[in-house]
Order: C-alpha cells, then sequence, then structure tokens
C-alpha cells in the first residue's frame, strides 16, 4: 500500500481501539490524548517503510517516509535498509534468495514492531515527558508525510518539520509531565503491525514469521495468493480501503466524544431551567 493508506489504517486502527477500550472496559482518554496517540499510530504505520532508501548524497529517491525531514531522514532510512539488509544477511538460510536491497525484511517483522513499541516505552518511561515530546515530533512528522502526501510534497521538508515543531510544542504545553505514557510504545508497535498487515495484502507478502524459519528458509514472504492480492495504488486501496479507514476513523471519533458532548448539553439544559 501507499504512504497515505498506510497512515489512515494506522489512526483508524488507534481511533477504533480507543473506542473499544472506552466503550468496553471503561478506559477514557482525555481528546489530547487521543489525538496525540492517533498521530503516533499513524506514523508508525510507517515507520517499517523507512528501510527504502535513496540516495544520500544526491538527495535522491528514498520512500515518501523517507524524506519526511529532508536529507537527515534520508540518512536515517540509508542505516535502517543496510541494517535489515545486514540482519537479512546474517541469518538467511541456504534456501533464501540473496539480496541487495534490505526493503521489506528486518523492519517488516512482529519483532521489529515489538522492539520499537517497547524502545519507545522505554524512552518515554525513562526520561519522561521531554522523550515524549521528540517521539511525537518524529512521528507526527512521518504522520503528516503519510496522510498529506501531495501537500507534503508541494509545502516541502522544512514546512512538514516546522508543522510536527507546532504539534510538538502542542502537546508540551498541554500534557502532564508527571507519568510514563505507556500507551505510546503502544501506538508505535500497534501502526508497525497494521502497516505489515497491509502489506500482507499486496503482492509479494512480507516476511512476518521471522525468525521461525519454515521449509528451509527463515524469510519465507507470507501474504495472500498474488491473484487475490491489493494492487499498489489501485482503486481497491485508493478508494475502497482509503473509504473504509476514514469512515471507521470517523465513528470511532463520533462514539467517543459525541456522548460526552450530548450529557454536558444535557446537563446545561437542565441546569438553565
Ligand atoms: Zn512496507
Amino acid at each position: 500500500m501507499m504512504g497515505p493508506s498506510h497512515a489512515l489504517s494506522g489512526a483508524a486502527a488507534w481511533l477504533a481501539g480507543s473506542w473499544a477500550l472506552d466503550h468496553f472496559t471503561g478506559f477514557s482518554q482525555t481528546p489530547l490524548e487521543v489525538a496525540v496517540g492517533t498521530a503516533v499510530c499513524a506514523g508508525g504505520a510507517l515507520l517499517p517503510d523507512l528501510d527504502l532508501s535513496g540516495k544520500v548524497t544526491t538527495n535522491q529517491g528514498g520512500a515518501t517516509v523517507a524524506r519526511t525531514f529532508g536529507v537527515a531522514s534520508l540518512f536515517v532510512s540509508e542505516v535502517v535498509e543496510k541494517f535489515s539488509l545486514g540482519v537479512y544477511t546474517a541469518t538467511k538460510l541456504k534456501r533464501d534468495p540473496r539480496r541487495s536491497h534490505g526493503h521489506r525484511t528486518f523492519t517488516h517483522t512482529l519483532p521489529f514492531c515489538a522492539l520499537v513499541g517497547w524502545g519507545t516505552t522505554a524512552l518515554a518511561t525513562n526520561y519522561g515527558k521531554w522523550a515524549v515530546v521528540g517521539i511525537v515530533f518524529f512521528m507526527a512528522g512521518l504522520a503528516l508525510r503519510g496522510l498529506f502526501d501531495e501537500w507534503a510534497e508541494r509545502a516541502g521538508w522544512v514546512i512538514v518539520t516546522i508543522c510536527s515543531g507546532v504539534i510538538a510544542w502542542f502537546t508540551a504545553v498541554n500534557l502532564p509531565g508527571d507519568r510514563g505514557y505507556p500507551l505510546l510504545g503502544l501506538a508505535v508497535g500497534v501502526g508497525c503491525i497494521v502497516h505489515i498487515l497491509g502489506d500482507m495484502i499486496t503482492k509479494n507478502g512480507v516476511p512476518i514469521l521471522w525468525p521461525i524459519p519454515i521449509k528451509r528458509r527463515m524469510w519465507r514472504m507470507i501474504g495472500i495468493p498474488n491473484s487475490m492480492a491489493v494492487k499498489v495504488g489501485g482503486k481497491v486501496e485508493t478508494v475502497v480501503l482509503r473509504t473504509t479507514f476514514t469512515l471507521i476513523s470517523l465513528l470511532s471519533i463520533a462514539g467517543l466524544f459525541v456522548p460526552g458532548v450530548l450529557e454536558r448539553l444535557n446537563l446545561d439544559s437542565w441546569a438553565s431551567r
């Protein structure tokens, strides 16, 4: 799937999950907490594609997310790609083909999702609010780049970086500083998992079961049969899937906040009687 679909699926997953938690377990979040979680999950849903690097020296190529913060993120994605290729080569079995590019390898596995989720939580619990602000800055940038790809392309990375800065600043001003924010790591991890699931319905699949060897292959690509696969950038993706994700998001927002608003309106009208 393309950037906007991945980002939308991440946002939809987090909003629907927040609604379900609120509805079935009574675990409620403030609108800001929901917004931060949604942005981080949408950003997390783009994170695995940071393994699609371009040419740092000439500032070209790479996945859209790799260009979020200009050459800086292009460099990060170069490192991620080479590292992933290293993991692939080091753990490949005889039947696994030789590869020259790390795309859709290590960052498209469940251990990677767990690792970044745990890493995010560790950062947030050890360094508190300022780590949270840094994470929000980075993830909001990815989310903006993914959700509004055409705008981001036209505006350029400087504007995207400034916008993420504003979002991070707003979060810093409004978020209480005395908590561990364990949900943040969950949001990143869930985002990554949603990304991998999205890639599984497109051609080629992903090595989601690594490091479990199957039929003497460590990196078996798993996905739906190619004949049923969703065409990247085709009508099913850009119309059907994106509309579905948007509807899920809107319904979840309504489910989360409309009852509260109605209750307040009711109380107000009672009070004024
Ligand atoms: Zn991917």
